[in-house]
């Protein structure tokens, strides 16, 4: 991978929350991100404001042709991807016996095989380049469940295990991938998904007493699509104040 400085940074629903906050460290990082998200609208406005080169690009992550069209996008404006970040999400609580099938399928679509179809674009040009980072926001769901949440538990948890194998797959090419699992963090998808109190009561649970912020989790991405983190890979980071442990 080449330095830090001058790297280009694909963050998927990098429009707002996490995604958003990522987009902010890497480019303070000195790369230029490319902001891509279903809210085009915001994503150009998110870019606006970052700068360094930042643009703002609409991208449907449940669709491979969408996916494909805005990869060919940045490879004929930037000619490399040096860090691709799998951010974009969707969940919606309920009962799983309560649940609706049609919902299992957009859940799935969105987040496992929102992560398979980036992967499978963005890699070969990784590979190609010889190296470069990918890291891909799990849950803490998927470690260790989540009431209310068990189709995207199954996303989250195959998330990981992908993770694992494409680590596998490409670290001879010098390509790393990790799996981040931020617990209880303060978003608008938090908001959707908790009630009433379950901030207060999550923050008495977690050891560390306060629900994880957007930033928190951006300081472990920024690490790990790092030169410091270079010689890791396969590996899945909690961000969660201690909720989970081990
Ligand atoms: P958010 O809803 O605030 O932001 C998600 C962003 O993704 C939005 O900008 C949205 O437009 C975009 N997006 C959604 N579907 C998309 C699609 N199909 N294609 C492209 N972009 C799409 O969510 P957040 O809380 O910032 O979550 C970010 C990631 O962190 C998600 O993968 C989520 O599952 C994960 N996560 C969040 C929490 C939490 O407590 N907030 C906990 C664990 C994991």
């Amino acid at each position: 991978m080449s330095g830090e400085r001058g790297r280009i940074a694909v963050v998927t629903g990098a429009a707002r929350g996490i995604g958003r906050a990522i987009a902010d460290r890497l480019a303070s990082a000195g790369a230029t991100v490319v902001v891509a998200d279903l809210d085009v609208a915001s994503a150009e406005e998110a870019a606006k404001q970052l700068g360094g080169g930042a643009i703002g690009v609409g991208v449907d992550v449940a669709d491979l042709e969408s996916v494909q069209a805005t990869v060919s996008r940045v490879c004929g404006e930037f000619g490399r991807i040096d860090v691709l970040v799998n951010n974009a999400g969707w969940d919606k609580a309920e009962r799983f016996v309560e649940s609706d099938p049609a919902d299992w399928e957009r859940i799935v679509r969105i987040n496992l095989f929102g992560v398979l179809n980036t992967c499978k674009t963005v890699l070969p040009v990784m590979i190609e380049q010889g190296g470069g980072a990918v890291v891909n926001i799990a849950s803490d769901a998927g470690r260790v469940g989540s009431s209310g949440e068990a189709v995207y538990s199954a996303a989250k948890g195959g998330i990981i295990a992908f993770t694992k194998t494409i680590a596998r797959e490409t670290a001879r090419h010098q390509v790393t991938a990790n799996a981040v699992c931020p617990g209880p963090t303060d978003t608008a998808l938090f908001a959707s998904i908790g009630g009433p109190g379950l901030r207060e009561s999550l923050a008495k649970a977690i050891p560390l007493r306060r629900i994880g912020t957007p930033e928190d989790v951006a300081g472990a991405v920024a690490f790990l699509t790092s030169g410091e983190a270079g010689y890791i890979t396969g590996q899945t980071l909690s961000v969660s104040g201690g909720l989970t442990m081990s």
